[in-house]
């Protein structure tokens, strides 16, 4: 089938030619020629000079991606191989430490095809399909898969149904079907996780490198609190590096086994930390009754959320979500502040903790930043796709 020709409008020729990975709706004239999800689709000047091929795959982002600036290079297996393998290479020294066996081999546009990303857990890999077009190419990416090398199991999850929401159907693809959970390490780390459960596993591996300094550095004798705390994977951190004591608070109902689950995987005595079933912001408000103070509290919350009694956007409610945590964090005491937001920039995310800082009056000093870690490459052209922020902070003084 001959590709379609989406032209771009003028102002946009040189982003494309400058290699911008995801094709946006408004930069192209003749958008309702697009047919089919998974096609393969030509970008072109207004005059039908050759700028770029991609597909399509319409996500919240854009209407798809582009794959190669070379008019004649067939979008096939082996095209999806160098792809993969690359991506493969990229992660030797992940496949060679002994104490960490969970980690992104393929990072979507950040390995050269947007819109599908690969995980591996000691040996099985989980592959996201983030649009229906992605999910036409599953034959071929499962076919490099098996030409690359033996591994247990593969699962997938397919997060592009019509409502924006995830499709809970099986998600085995081939293999040997896992027992869940499956344990695995990271840094040492033990890590119950469920690869068919839904969308989320269990574990965000985008946060190692922050559970690691929370243990290496950060917990060490203190009195930790670990808001949206899903399955506690900061809490377990910060145990292993020595805490006190750690609070884990998330309004999940599940979130309490789960959070067991991953302390008993470590050794830890659950008994010995507080693990609660609540709204966070009810959380502060009992915190400031009973005069709790901590020395160290993670703030990571989800980019929205909605509870019964308030909607949560990190874009909108971050500087009073640290203004919150400043009222039951102790002098000296430290502030993870996280969001996976990626609709604005590590800048504007320090605007807000800084606000919060502002309208409490209090004084603050960074001590260090964190973005992706290495297995989840982003396009250089593309640094909107280094979504994570991360940002440790001391508090000073009132
Ligand atoms: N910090 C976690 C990931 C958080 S995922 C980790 O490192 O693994 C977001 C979590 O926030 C979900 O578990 C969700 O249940 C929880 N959540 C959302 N709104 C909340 C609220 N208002 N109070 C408490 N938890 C909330």
């Amino acid at each position: 089938m001959k590709p379609t020709e989406l032209k771009v409008k003028a102002s946009y020729i040189n982003q494309y030619q400058r290699h911008f990975p995801l094709i946006n709706k408004d930069t192209i004239i003749n958008p309702e020629d697009i047919q089919k999800e998974g096609s393969i689709i030509h970008l072109v000047e207004p005059n039908g000079k050759f700028i770029a091929k991609g597909y399509y795959g319409k996500q919240n982002k854009g209407l798809g991606w582009v794959l190669s600036d070379k008019q004649h290079e067939n979008i096939d297996f082996s095209f999806f191989k160098k792809k993969i393998s690359n991506a493969i290479d990229k992660r030797k020294a992940f496949f060679q430490d002994e104490n960490t066996n969970a980690f992104r081999i393929f990072n979507g546009e950040g390995d050269g095809i947007g819109g599908i990303t690969i995980d591996y857990y000691d040996g099985y890999y989980v592959i996201n399909w983030y649009s229906e077009g992605a999910y036409s190419f599953k034959e071929t990416v499962i076919d490099v898969l098996d030409e690359i090398g033996e591994y247990k199991a593969i699962y997938e999850k397919k997060r592009f149904d019509t409502k924006g929401k995830y499709i809970n159907d099986d998600d085995f693809v081939k293999g040997e079907r896992g027992e869940f959970p499956i344990i695995v390490k990271e840094n040492g780390m033990n890590y119950a996780v469920y690869l068919n459960d839904g969308a989320m596993v269990g574990i965000f591996l985008d946060q190692r490198n922050v559970r690691k300094i929370i243990r290496d550095k950060y917990a060490k004798g203190k009195n930790v609190l670990n808001t949206f705390s899903y399955t506690g994977a900061f809490s377990v951190a910060a145990a292993l590096g020595g805490a006190k004591k750690t609070t884990s608070v998330d309004l999940a109902k599940r979130s309490k086994s789960k959070t067991i689950e991953q302390f008993s995987a470590n050794g830890i005595d659950f008994e010995e930390q507080d693990i609660i079933v609540m709204d966070v912001f009810d959380y502060f408000k009992y915190a400031n009754r009973k005069n709790l103070v901590f020395d160290l509290v993670i703030l990571d919350p989800p980019s929205f959320a909605r509870s019964k009694k308030r909607t949560f956007s990190t874009a909108k409610d971050y500087p009073s979500l640290i203004k919150d945590t400043i009222a039951i964090t102790g002098k000296g005491g430290i502030i993870v502040a996280s969001t996976n937001n990626a609709s604005f920039s590590m800048k504007k995310f320090k605007g807000f903790i800084d606000k919060g800082f502002k309208d409490s009056k209090t004084k603050y000093k960074i001590l260090e930043e964190f973005s992706l870690p290495s297995d989840f490459q982003v396009d250089r052209n593309f640094p909107q796709g280094n979504y994570l922020k991360v940002v440790i902070l001391e508090k000073l003084s009132h």
